[in-house]
């Protein structure tokens, strides 16, 4: 139906650019007509006008939001690099051999970032969940097959030892896999875990699991002495850029990292570094292949638009400029919110980079009668919309608005400044 149509407009255009002047139909007339219809369902003429000029979040009624929060998925995590958009489109062009092109990339990537091996997967999750399957099968065609039933009628290895502060809502990657999480949470403890069922140890870097007794190097020490493998999901462990290197320098086996956070490549792609032996078992369990993680595909446009992320955050990025931006956008909010009753701020530089400078604004809600979740509603239904961190939600011990500059545009933190402003001085 859409291609009978945009021939017939195609058509019309051109016999239109023949006609004089008055008889011509323009296409927004078209666009009007009843041969619109099935386009634009019951649009009135205004609305059909506006059809093929509005923005596309416009278009399709969906608001568009600032994002003082972070790599958030639930928000599309992050915008791509224009240097990511123009590869993705170039790579869009032509066909290649999937096959070919990630051994290629795989390549690259792995002299980036010093790993014996490398390929881009659907994103972090899906790195660990073929990490996972790379640990129990080790890409044998009948084991792959089997799964997720790893007790038969192959015996597989079928548990992955884990941190008890590590679990979470991730985790899922590993169970879906059908192995069981053996949670420990002392040294003793997990080499008291190890036995002949266990595929690999786990690890999760993340702020919302530090706290860990056992440390990563201590991980990797005590999988390497039981001769199993050591996963690590690094997913939002960059910046610091040196992390890229790091893990695998230390002897991780398997290393999962997101590309739609703060590499700013493809919202749904992630690598996986790690042996040469694991990562082919992992490659042999996902796309193209049929097996288990056939469900976790990539495109040659998320593969090529991964490599030049993970090229420009290597190579390119002024890691160092950007963190000094992130601060003195903060700054700006800060002196703008300053001289408003009761309102304090804070601010968090983390400056050993691991995690977001983050500026948090309190108040007395009692003397301004102003919820911190009112506050919220305000900021997100506004307009434009602003998403910042609900701090108490995010982390108990913490307080008031977060703004995190991580996926703020330039100048779109004095929009935040002005409005968070308007609110908290009504009442102040
Ligand atoms: C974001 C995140 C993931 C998931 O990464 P995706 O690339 O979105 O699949 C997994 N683990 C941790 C700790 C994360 O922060």
């Amino acid at each position: 139906m859409r291609d009978a149509f945009a021939n017939f407009l195609r058509k019309k255009l051109h016999e239109e650019a023949k006609m004089p002047e008055k008889l011509a139909l323009t296409r927004r007339q078209i666009l009007r007509s009843s041969l619109a219809l099935p386009f634009a369902a019951v649009s009135t003429g205004a609305e059909a006008a506006a059809f093929d000029t509005a923005p596309i979040y416009q278009r399709l009624g969906v608001k568009t939001y600032i994002n003082a929060y972070g790599t958030l998925t639930t928000l599309t995590g992050t915008l791509m690099l224009p240097q990511v958009k123009q590869a993705m489109e170039e790579a869009s062009q032509n066909f290649v051999m999937i096959h070919d092109l990630q051994a290629k990339v795989g390549k690259r990537l792995a002299e980036i970032t010093g790993a014996e091996g490398a390929f881009v997967t659907a994103g972090a999750s899906a790195s660990l969940c073929l990490a996972t399957c790379a640990v129990t099968t080790g890409g044998d065609a009948e084991k792959m097959d089997q799964l997720p039933h790893l007790d038969g009628p192959i015996e597989m290895k079928s548990e992955i030892i884990i941190q008890k502060i590590h679990r979470g809502s991730y985790d899922h990657a590993f169970r879906m896999v059908g192995v069981r999480l053996v949670e420990v949470e002392t040294e003793e403890e997990l080499r008291a875990a190890i036995g002949p069922k266990t595929a690999a140890l786990a690890m999760v870097l993340s702020h919302n699991s530090l706290g860990h007794k056992v440390s990563l190097e201590k991980m990797i020490a005590i999988a390497h002495e039981a001769d199993l493998p050591l996963i690590l999901d690094a997913a939002a462990e960059l910046p610091p850029v040196e992390n890229l290197t790091k893990f695998v320098g230390m002897g991780a086996d398997l290393v999962a990292f997101s590309g739609g956070k703060n590499l700013r490549g493809p919202q749904c792609s992630g690598l996986l570094l790690g042996k040469k032996e694991l990562i082919e078992a992992a490659y042999a369990n996902s796309a193209p292949h049929n097996h288990f993680a056939r469900i976790a595909k990539v495109g040659k446009e998320e593969i090529v638009g991964l490599l030049r992320a993970v090229e420009v955050y290597a190579n390119e990025r002024d890691h160092k400029a950007e963190r000094e931006e992130h601060h003195a956008m903060l700054e700006r909010v800060r002196q703008r919110l300053e001289g408003l009753r009761t309102v304090v701020t804070e601010y968090a530089t983390n400056d050993d980079y691991s995690h977001s400078p983050r500026l948090t604004v309190q108040w007395d809600e009692s003397a301004l009668g102003l919820k911190l979740d009112d506050v919220m509603t305000e900021l997100r239904d506004g307009e434009p919309g602003i998403i910042a961190t609900n701090m108490e939600r995010y982390r108990p011990a913490w307080k008031g608005v977060g703004i995190f500059p991580y996926n703020l545009q330039p100048g779109e933190e004095m929009i935040v400044a002005d409005r968070l402003r308007e609110i908290l001085g009504r009442r102040a």
